[in-house]
C-alpha cells in the first residue's frame, strides 16, 4: 500500500490599508473598542452602498504579481450568501469565477513548483466573543473587523508533506510582508491558514498468471479518501500538525470504513491546539449552497496592462531572488535565508558590500547567529569577533612564532623547499586559535615567518 498526501492551502491576508474594503471606516480594527469603527455599509444597513477600495485592489494584485499570476484582464464581486451573527449583510462580497488574479506558482527550495489557483479579494466578517456575563454565557458581536479588506489566496493541492506545506506558507508569509500590504502578524489574526487535506492510496493488485504471461508492472488500485478543510489555523506549527493528524486519521479510517472520496462528503475541521487533533465542524457547504451572484452595486473592472505594468513595477525585490543575490556574493544559504527575514541584518551586509577589509560570508555568518552587536560600530564588532584587525595580527604572530619554534623539522623540510608544510603550520594556528583566525591571514603570516 503506497499513500500519497494530497494538500492545498487557502491563506487569508488581511490588508494594512488605511480604510475598509467598501466604506470609509478605519481597517486597522486591533484593540479597539468594539463596535466604534462601524457604518451603515459595513453594518449591512439597508441601501447603504459599497464603494471598492482603489488601493485594496492593487495590494491584491501586487500579492498576485509577486506569486507570478495572470492578473484577468475582466474581473467582478460577487455575493456569497450565508448566514452567520458576524456577517450582517448576511451574504459577504467576495469573488467567485472571475478573481483578479489566477494561475501562479511559488518555487519550494526543492525545486518543486506549487501551483496557485487563485488570489481574490474579498472583506473580513466582524468577531464573535463568547463570555460569560452576570453569570450567563453569552455571544457577543463586534463589527470593527466587518469589512477589513481580506485577500484570499489559494494554492492547488500540489504540496504531498506537511513539511512542504509549512514551507510554501512561510514563502507566502515572507511574501506578503516583504511587499508591504500586511504585516502578516498570525497572532492577531492577520494570516490565517486553512489546509485541505486528502489522501492517495495505491494498492497493488495480485494477479495469478501463469508463468509465460509477463507483466511488466504491477496493476495498481488508486482510491481517494474524503477531502476535510480544516479552518482558521493561525501558527506554521499547528498547521504541519493538523496536516499530520489529518494524513494519519484519513488513512486509518479508510481502512476501517472504506469509504473515498466523493461530490458530496467534503467536511470542515477545526483544530485543537492543545489535544493536537482536528474535530468534525460540519459537512462541507458546495458552492452552490452559497448562491453566488454578480455584486449588482458594483460594475465588474477592466484592468488595463498598464495598471498591471505600473505594480509590477512597484514590487521590491522579494525574498527568494534576495537569497539569491546573496549566495551569489558568496553567502552560505543557510545565513541568507535568516539574513532575509531580518531587515536591520539585510541593510547592514549590504552596506558592506564593497569593503574589501570585510568579507560577506563572514559578516553574514556573524549577523546570522547574533554574534556581534548590530547597534555598535560594525567594522569594530566585525574585527572584533573575527580577529583579523590589525589590533590582532601581533597576536597572531606570536602564535605561530610559538609553533614555528616547536617545530624545528617542519621548519627545516620547508627551507629545503617543501613549501606545501606551511599548511601545517596555518592548521596548528587555527587550531590554537579555536578556529577563529581567518586562514588567509594566517597563511600570510606563516610564509612571511617562515622565510624571515
Ligand atoms: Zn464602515
Amino acid at each position: 500500500m503506497k499513500i500519497t498526501p494530497l494538500i492545498g492551502l487557502e491563506v487569508h491576508v488581511e490588508l494594512e490599508t488605511k480604510s475598509k474594503m467598501f466604506c470609509g471606516c478605519p481597517a486597522n480594527h486591533f484593540g479597539k473598542e468594539p463596535n466604534t469603527q462601524t457604518c451603515p455599509v459595513c453594518l449591512g444597513l439597508p441601501g447603504a452602498l459599497p464603494v471598492p477600495n482603489e488601493k485594496a485592489i492593487e495590494s491584491c494584485l501586487k500579492i498576485g504579481l509577486a506569486l507570478n499570476c495572470r492578473v484577468n484582464i475582466l474581473s467582478k464581486f460577487d455575493r456569497k450568501q450565508y448566514f452567520y451573527p458576524d456577517l450582517a449583510k448576511g451574504y459577504q462580497i467576495s469573488q467567485y469565477d472571475q478573481p483578479f488574479c489566477s494561475d501562479g506558482f511559488v518555487i519550494l527550495d526543492s525545486g518543486k513548483r506549487i501551483g496557485i489557483e487563485r488570489v481574490h479579494m474579498e472583506e473580513d466578517t466582524g468577531k464573535l466573543q463568547h463570555v460569560v456575563l452576570d453569570g450567563k454565557k453569552v455571544s457577543l458581536v463586534d463589527y470593527n473587523r466587518s469589512g477589513v479588506p481580506l485577500v484570499e489566496i489559494v494554492s492547488r493541492p500540489d504540496m504531498s508533506s506537511s513539511i512542504e506545506a509549512k514551507e510554501y506558507l512561510k514563502k507566502i508569509h515572507e511574501i506578503v510582508k516583504a511587499i508591504g500590504v500586511s504585516s502578516a502578524d498570525m497572532e492577531k489574526g492577520q494570516m490565517r491558514l486553512e489546509p485541505t487535506i486528502n489522501v492517495k492510496i495505491e494498492n497493488s493488485i495480485n494477479i495469478n498468471v501463469s508463468d509465460s504471461t509477463k507483466i511488466s508492472d504491477t496493476p495498481t488500485i488508486s482510491v481517494y479518501t474524503p477531502l476535510a478543510e480544516v479552518k482558521n489555523i493561525n501558527s506554521f506549527n499547528f498547521a504541519q500538525q493538523a496536516i499530520d493528524f489529518e494524513i494519519a486519521r484519513q488513512t486509518e479510517e479508510f481502512e476501517k470504513s472504506g469509504i473515498e472520496k466523493s461530490a458530496t462528503n467534503k467536511t470542515t475541521r477545526g483544530y485543537d491546539s492543545i489535544k493536537k487533533i482536528t474535530f468534525l465542524q460540519r459537512t462541507k457547504e458546495e458552492a452552490k449552497d452559497y448562491r453566488y451572484f454578480p455584486e449588482p452595486d458594483i460594475p465588474p473592472f477592466i484592468i488595463e496592462n498598464e495598471l498591471i505594468e505600473k505594480l509590477r513595477g512597484e514590487l521590491p525585490l522579494l525574498p527568494d531572488q534576495l537569497i539569491s543575490d546573496l549566495i551569489g556574493r558568496g553567502i552560505d544559504v543557510k545565513y541568507a535565508k535568516i539574513i532575509v527575514g531580518n531587515e536591520e541584518a539585510l541593510s547592514i551586509l549590504n552596506n558592506y558590500k564593497d569593503d574589501s577589509d570585510i568579507e560577506p560570508n563572514k559578516l553574514a555568518s556573524l549577523l546570522a547567529n547574533k554574534k556581534i552587536d548590530t547597534k555598535g560600530d560594525i567594522k569594530g564588532e566585525y574585527q572584533k569577533a573575527t580577529k583579523v584587525g590589525n589590533t590582532n595580527i601581533e597576536e597572531l604572530k606570536s602564535v605561530v612564532e610559538k609553533i614555528i619554534s616547536s617545530n624545528p623539522n617542519v621548519v627545516a623540510e620547508f627551507k629545503k623547499g617543501k613549501t606545501g608544510v606551511a599548511g601545517f603550520f596555518v592548521g596548528q594556528a587555527m587550531k590554537e586559535t579555536k578556529g577563529q583566525a581567518d586562514p588567509k591571514t594566517l597563511n600570510k603570516i606563516v610564509i612571511e615567518l617562515l622565510n624571515s
